[in-house]
């Protein structure tokens, strides 16, 4: 099974990737994760993509699909990925589908996570990730047992650079201008799900979950 989850900066990808990749087996692939990764290993790609992050843009594709394509060439992405934060223009899904198409797979779902702008606003300003696992944390909706620690690992919680105000609007510019044209795309494929992100993560993780078992 080959997923990806679409959603706005904040939505809540990378908070429900976490919970659907326990459940239903499947690697997380986070493009964002990467490109951060490799910046605090300070990587050749992690230098190349710095000054687009920084500023909110996206990393050109050509770098973008390379990194990707050499992670699901990795033998553990072979019964199925999820993307999180890949495809986010036409040209990247339009890439996915022919490497998938190579493998002899497919993409079987993009599940779109609808969320308000305040709210997003709301909860990039609050979120907090491990700098070891990378999982998301909320100072008021998704706060760790202990301040500052990942439940998960123990790693130290950060507040990413990107998270501020400036930034999180130019990111929003971004996704209305070129990654909401990939939902039509997936819709025109008959394989595109919407759902309501702007409720508890439970409530969410639930109905990704129904979804997503739902796939023949
Ligand atoms: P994305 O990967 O789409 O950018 P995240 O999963 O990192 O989004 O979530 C953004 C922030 O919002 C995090 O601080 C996370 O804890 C919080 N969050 C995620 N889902 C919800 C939700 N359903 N309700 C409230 N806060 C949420
Ligand atoms: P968010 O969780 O807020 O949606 P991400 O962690 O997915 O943000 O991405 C952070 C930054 O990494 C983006 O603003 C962009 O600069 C870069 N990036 C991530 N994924 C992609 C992609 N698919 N194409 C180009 N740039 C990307
Ligand atoms: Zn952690």
């Amino acid at each position: 099974m080959n997923i990806v989850i679409l959603g706005a900066p904040g939505a809540g990808k990378g908070t429900q990737a976490d919970i659907i990749m326990e459940k239903l087996h499947l690697v997380h692939v986070a493009t964002g994760d990467l490109f951060r990764q490799a910046l605090a290993k300070e990587t050749p790609l992690g230098l190349q993509a710095k000054s687009y992050m920084e500023k909110g843009l996206l990393v050109p594709d050509k770098v973008t699909i390379n990194m990707v394509l050499e992670r699901i060439a990795q033998p553990d992405c072979i019964s199925g990925c999820l993307f999180d934060g890949f495809p986010r223009n036409l040209g990247q899904a339009k890439a996915l589908d022919k490497a998938l198409g190579e493998q002899g797979k497919a993409i079987d779902k993009a599940v779109y996570v609808m969320v308000p702008d305040e709210e997003l606003v709301r909860r990039l300003s609050g979120r907090w990730i491990c700098r070891s696992c990378q999982t998301p944390y909320h100072m008021v909706s998704s706060p760790p047992r202990e301040p500052g620690k990942c439940d998960k690992c123990g790693g130290e919680l950060y507040q990413r650079s990107d998270d501020n105000e400036k930034t999180v609007r130019e990111r929003l510019k971004v996704f209305f201008a070129e990654t909401v044209p990939i939902i039509n795309y997936y819709k025109k494929q008959d394989k595109l799900a919407e759902i309501d992100g702007n409720q508890d993560i439970s409530r969410v993780a639930k109905k990704m979950v129904e979804v997503l078992q739902a796939i023949k």
